[in-house]
């Protein structure tokens, strides 16, 4: 079965720092920044690039101002297959 990957984008502008979201994501990928925004308050930042997509930081934004977003990811790509290997063998990647 594909793999689903998400993707967040925040409106930090009207981000408030009440840190909802990172608490309800289950992937804890969200945090708050080290600078404010240009209203003074603390904004969410995306940390880690593991989001699902389930979309529960964009339910729970008293703001509305998370969108999410999936992709499907095939994550079993077929590159090559190799065969009848009888001794050593050498493969180049190229950049
Ligand atoms: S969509 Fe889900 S996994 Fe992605 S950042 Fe929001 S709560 Fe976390
Ligand atoms: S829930 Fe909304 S307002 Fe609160 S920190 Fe997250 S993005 Fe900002």
């Amino acid at each position: 079965m594909a793999k689903v990957k998400g993707d967040i984008v925040v409106d930090i502008e009207k981000c408030k720092g009440c840190e909802l979201c990172a608490q309800a994501c289950p992937q804890d990928a969200l945090e708050l920044s080290r600078q404010v925004n240009s209203k003074g308050y603390l904004y969410i930042v995306k940390i880690e690039d593991n989001c699902t997509g389930c979309t529960n930081c964009s339910l729970v934004c008293p703001e509305g101002v998370i969108k999410v977003y999936r992709k499907t990811v095939d994550n079993k790509e077929h590159i090559a297959t190799i065969s009848d290997v009888k001794g050593d063998i050498k493969v180049t990647v190229a950049s």
